[in-house]
Order: C-alpha cells, then sequence, then structure tokens
C-alpha cells in the first residue's frame, strides 16, 4: 500500500499528535491533489482541490461547515470528536449562566476601573427554572450541573418538551442542539420573544441556531441578558454587543481546556491511524 498523505490546517495540542509522524500543514483551500487525509477543525473543504481525498478527520464535534453529503457522495469519509469536551463545554455554560446573572463581567470591569458600589443586582441561578434546548451529550451534562444547583430542568429535543414553551416558562434557556437546515433560526425573533423579561440566553453551540440581529435587538432594549460564546459569522461580534453590561461574550472556547483540547486530538488521531490500517474508523458521521 503507497504511503497515506495527512495534512492538517494547523498543529494540534497534545502528545497524541507526533503518533501521525508527517503531516504536511497548509490551509484546507490550498490544492492538494495527492492528499489523502484532510485534518480540519470544521473548516469547509472543496473537494475539488482533493481528488485523492478518503478521510475528512474533523477536530470538532460539529461538522455545520462540513459538506458530507457530497463527501460521502465521493467516497470521502468524515470523522468527528463526539464524547470528550461534553464536560468542558458544559462548564462553560454554566460559567455564561453566572457570569450572565451574577454581574461577574461587569462587577470585574467595575473594580478594575477603581469603583465598588452602584452595581445593579443579579438575579439567582439556583432554583432557576432551565430550559435546555438539545438534550444530548452536552446538554446532558449541563442538566447533571444543574441538579446541583437545585434548578428544575425543562429539556427540548426532537421528540419531547415543546420549545415555544419551554422558552416561556424557563428563567435561563441553554442551546445544544447542533447547527444543521432543521436548526438554522430555530430561536427565530418571534420565539425570542417568548423568552420572559429578565431571562438569560447561553449560547455555546452554533451562532446560526438564533435569528443574531433580533438577539442584538432584545440585548439593547435591556429586556434579557445573555451568556455567549458562539456567533453567525465569527469570528465578527455584532458591535452593538460590546458596550452592552447584559452580555457576557468570549470567543468560542467551549471546549478549549488544555485536557479536553488533547483528548480530542487523540480522537482524530486514532480515527486517521484506523483509517491508515484499513481499520473500522470509531467515529464516523
Ligand atoms: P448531540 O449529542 O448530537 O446532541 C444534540 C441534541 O440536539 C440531541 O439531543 C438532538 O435531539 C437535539 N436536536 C437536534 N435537532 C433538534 C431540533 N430541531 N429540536 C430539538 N432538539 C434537537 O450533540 P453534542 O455532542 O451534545 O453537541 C451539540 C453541539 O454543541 C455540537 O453540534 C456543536 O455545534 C456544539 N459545540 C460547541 C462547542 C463550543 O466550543 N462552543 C463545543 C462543543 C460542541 P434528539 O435526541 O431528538 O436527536
Amino acid at each position: 500500500m503507497a504511503p497515506v498523505k495527512v495534512r492538517a490546517t494547523q498543529t494540534f495540542p497534545g502528545p497524541a499528535w507526533s503518533e501521525l509522524g508527517r503531516v504536511e500543514i497548509a490551509p484546507a483551500d490550498a490544492p492538494g491533489p495527492d492528499v489523502d487525509v484532510l485534518v480540519v477543525m470544521n473548516e469547509p473543504v472543496d473537494l475539488a482541490l482533493y481528488p485523492a481525498l478518503r478521510l475528512i478527520a474533523n477536530y470538532s464535534v460539529g461538522y455545520d461547515r462540513i459538506d458530507v453529503a457530497a463527501a460521502h457522495e465521493r467516497g470521502v469519509a468524515v470523522t468527528n470528536t463526539p464524547g470528550v469536551l461534553d464536560g468542558a463545554t458544559a462548564d462553560l455554560a454554566m460559567a455564561l449562566m453566572l457570569a450572565a446573572r451574577r454581574g461577574v463581567a461587569t462587577g470585574d470591569r467595575l473594580v478594575r476601573a477603581g469603583g465598588w458600589s452602584g452595581f445593579v443586582p443579579g438575579r439567582e441561578v439556583s432554583g432557576a427554572t432551565l430550559g435546555i434546548v438539545g438534550l444530548g451529550r452536552i446538554g446532558s451534562a449541563v442538566a447533571r450541573r444543574a441538579a446541583g444547583f437545585d434548578m428544575q430542568v425543562l429539556p427540548v429535543r426532537r421528540s419531547a418538551g415543546d420549545l415555544d414553551d419551554v422558552l416561556r416558562a424557563a428563567d435561563i434557556v441553554t442551546l445544544h442542539v447542533p447547527l444543521s437546515a432543521e436548526t438554522r433560526g430555530l430561536i427565530s425573533r418571534e420565539r425570542l420573544a417568548l423568552l420572559k423579561d429578565g431571562a438569560t440566553l447561553v449560547n455555546t453551540a452554533r451562532g446560526g441556531i438564533v435569528d443574531e440581529q433580533a438577539l442584538v435587538d432584545e440585548l439593547v432594549s435591556g429586556r434579557i441578558t445573555a451568556g455567549l460564546d458562539v456567533f453567525a459569522h465569527e469570528a465578527r461580534v455584532p458591535p452593538a454587543l460590546l458596550d452592552l453590561p447584559n452580555v457576557v461574550l468570549t470567543p468560542h472556547i467551549g471546549s478549549d481546556t488544555i485536557e479536553t483540547r488533547g483528548a480530542m486530538t487523540r480522537v482524530v488521531v486514532d480515527n486517521v491511524l484506523a483509517f491508515v490500517r484499513g481499520e473500522a474508523l470509531p467515529n464516523p458521521v
């Protein structure tokens, strides 16, 4: 068997990476006529640039920017990294809930500016009603954490829970569905209007799940608060949000801990090595 040529769009962290041996580092949009395996971080792949491609190993559980149907049609397998980032992403969702409702970022800015008093009171997290939209791996990890905060959980999945009822009833809504044709714009302007005054929306899933302009309008009005890790057109953050005290912003860091990023690399490497050995792929999508 001819040696397998592996390209990655960047070097990924952790000790497992070196097990791949020689890896070409190049952007996804550079022609790769002899590339067999491409490792990406949810970047789109133009298959016309990769006539020899047989595997796209995605360093992310979300693969919304990869055209999986087109890849499969061309006989190219796609893998992702489910499971190993649930705790880290659920932790960030909790951090954003706490930060947005308890004024952590605003208070930090106040203290740094030499201030102390004049703080606007926050809202309870303990005992709050929590809507979890997408009770999969990460949503379930959030539900387990919510139990420790004495929260009442209202879950929504395809087969259970009425999204509109949950939006009306919840003090906090946290999003954990994948971005797909089905979920793009799921949290529409009309649905955002269902949120209670003073409710908090947390998004660590994907920006495109929410009507971003409608969310900006709600936040500018001051009616709700939010904690946002993801945006519709990253790395662009709507400028209107930058000076608002009622939104906490993070730069898509849901899985970004040293431990989890290393574990994600382990999963990517295991998938590439399985492909090289002709074994079943552990995490096909
Ligand atoms: P998962 O285990 O596949 O869970 C997804 C859940 O969403 C499932 O329970 C599914 O319901 C539900 N769902 C799908 N479409 C729905 C719809 N239209 N209405 C209601 N529920 C729907 O996925 P996961 O591993 O938890 O990851 C979720 C997403 O988090 C990823 O796709 C990714 O975009 C995002 N993420 C972000 C970061 C970050 O850095 N911010 C890190 C990791 C992941 P059923 O049970 O009915 O199928």
